[in-house]
């Protein structure tokens, strides 16, 4: 199956003993010439590569307050030291939060601090060497940005901000991550991550109609490019195309159709997903953004609505308004941006959609809570709403429902192991060994409470799990969408 050890599932849990360096050898494929330059970025490693790298840093701690704050006030507590699954799942000590910013802060501490300059040995700091950029390379490909460490660090120090930093510095001295870089160029030209043209989406929304026709006898629509419609969906690529994301795509459709309210998808704008914030970097992740604005004019929409997708919600949630807005030109009676699932669960709450939970019967449930959503977002008008909402909409639509332990869901939830940029095949060891403790808490709500299946709402979880699952033994269609839920639930031709 593989040319690495699948982690074994152990009782949960266990903080392993370190093995130094056993995963120097994991690093993405690195950006071709072409996919470097369509982003902005020199197509090969720069001459002057250490002075163009330093100088970036200095722009970006300038610019970034936090960024400097987080390098000048680690104390060396260790609290994260054991918090990152990729740690728990490789034992390789540079996988410890607070080795893999060291690998950043040492650089910094020498070209930036008195005590570094002056004496470096004394401070820990050292020369940006070839030996050093290696390293960035690949542990700063080996942390998905799930921000899981934040969490415990007395200081809130955020490594996800410093990985960002150091995959923008080294795509600024032409390093850059293949698969990123290529998959942000194909929304610049297309519209979307998987490069899926217009004509393609069209099809694909047609074929999906008649399927939906086929099963249920009612005729729901999933418009595209639609003018005048209320409500824009923006959803990543990957609910047009693969299961079980596609089955959520449906599951939205057929929620539009009972509320009665217009929407329509987009083909400028086909892509919920931003991987501009993966790289680090503001002028891509702001392009991606505008895109949604762009589309939103067009059509003449009065609302805008997010499908399942962690991190595009992440930066809607966050930075959609400060990236593209100001959206004065939207009905102000809604929020902007809103999310898939407090459309659904306001539906819910107001009796506007009917679900019959025994429609999932075949199903016992878990969910995960995706990093993005959890630690870096909310949903609703309440604290905590970003937990509360799915696990309501889920308990609408089953009657089975178990939650994973404590400390490995809400804020303490564990990444999938292929956030952040790392969904390639060419990071399959650390996305397997990454999804260790994830594994390790369903393995014990399949053993407590008989749990068949996980749901999840954003599109790189359920890839990542449809994949890494089997090497666990779990089947790869136990991890399902919470709007295939819906969609499998919802009593269609109730409403009027
Ligand atoms: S942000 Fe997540 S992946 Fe990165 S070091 Fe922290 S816990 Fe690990
Ligand atoms: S928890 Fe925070 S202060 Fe403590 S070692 Fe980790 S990053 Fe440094």
């Amino acid at each position: 199956m593989a040319d690495f050890d699948t982690p074994e599932l152990k009782e949960y849990p266990v903080i392993p003993h370190i093995q130094e360096g056993v995963m120097a050898h994991s690093k993405p494929f690195v950006a071709k010439e072409e996919f470097q330059e369509q982003l902005g970025f020199p197509g090969e490693l720069v001459d002057n590569w250490e002075q163009v790298a330093i100088d970036k840093m200095g722009e970006l701690t300038g610019k970034y307050r936090s960024l400097q704050v987080f390098l000048d006030s680690c104390v060396k507590c260790g609290a994260c030291t054991d918090k990152c699954h990729y740690y728990l799942g490789t034992t390789d000590p540079k996988n410890m939060p607070v080795a893999r910013q060291d690998l950043f802060r040492k650089v910094y501490r020498r070209y930036f601090t008195f005590a570094g300059k002056h004496f470096p040995k004394l401070v820990g700091a050292t020369d940006l060497t070839k030996e050093v950029l290696d390293d960035w390379y690949s542990y700063f490909h080996q942390c998905s940005q799930c921000r899981r460490c934040s969490v415990y660090c007395p200081y809130g120090i955020d490594t996800a901000e410093i990985s960002m930093a150091a995959r923008e510095v080294m795509d600024c001295i032409g390093v850059g991550q293949k698969y990123c870089n290529e998959i942000i160029g194909k929304v610049y030209k297309i519209g979307n991550n998987l490069g899926l043209p217009q004509p393609a989406l069209a099809d694909t929304l047609e074929g999906l109609e008649e399927d939906i026709e086929d099963d249920t006898g009612v005729a729901v629509r999933l418009p595209l490019d639609e003018k005048g419609a209320d409500v824009l969906v923006v959803t990543p690529s990957a609910d047009f195309f693969a299961e079980p994301h596609v089955d959520g795509l449906m599951g939205y459709a057929k929620v539009f159709h009972e509320a009665g309210i217009s929407w329509t998808l987009s083909s400028h704008a086909s892509e919920a997903a931003n991987f501009g914030m993966f790289i680090g970097s503001y002028e891509n992740m702001r392009k991606v953004s505008l895109r949604i604005r762009e589309a939103a004019l067009d059509l003449g929409v009065k609302r805008i609505i997010f499908g399942e997708c962690g991190h595009a919600w992440r930066v809607a949630y966050s930075f959609l308004n400060t990236l593209a807005g100001p959206f004065d030109f939207l009905d102000p009676k809604y929020p902007v941006p809103m999310h898939i699932m407090e459309f659904t669960y306001d539906l819910i709450q107001r009796k506007g959609i009917t679900l019959d939970k025994s429609a999932n019967d075949d199903m016992r449930l878990t969910y995960h809570d995706s990093c993005n959503v959890a630690r870096a977002s909310r949903m609703g008008p309440k604290p905590g709403g970003q937990f509360v909402l799915p696990r309501e909409v889920i308990k609408a639509s089953c009657n089975h429902f178990f939650d994973m332990p404590q400390d490995t869901i809400h804020e303490a939830t564990y990444c999938c192991g292929g956030g952040g940029g790392l969904l390639t095949d060419d990071l399959m060891e650390i996305r397997v060994k990454g999804a260790l403790p994830r594994m390790e808490a369903l393995k014990h709500v399949v053993e407590e409470h008989g749990v068949t299946h996980m749901a999840a709402i954003c599109a790189i979880c359920k890839s990542q799990f449809a994949k890494v699952m089997p090497y666990y033994g779990f089947s790869m269609d136990s991890i399902v969408s919470v709007h295939q839920l819906v969609s499998n639930a919802i009593v269609l031709g109730n409403k009027q």
